[in-house]
């Protein structure tokens, strides 16, 4: 999964200190689609149901 550095989902998971060791930086969403990684579904709600779409038709 991959989203904004201001994602609030992210900032409750760091919080908690769980995401730290998860989070992942990309050049560009590009790679980070390429890679196998969904957009998240709170900070990229467009992109995360333009993804949802396109896998359903997969
Ligand atoms: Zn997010």
């Amino acid at each position: 999964m991959y989203g904004r550095l201001d994602c609030p989902s992210a900032l409750m998971y760091l919080a908690k200190d769980q995401y730290k060791k998860h989070r992942i930086f990309f050049a560009d969403e590009e790679k980070a689609v390429a890679a196998g990684f969904r957009p998240c579904a709170v900070c990229m709600r467009e992109k995360y149901i333009e993804w949802k779409n396109n896998k359903a038709k997969v």
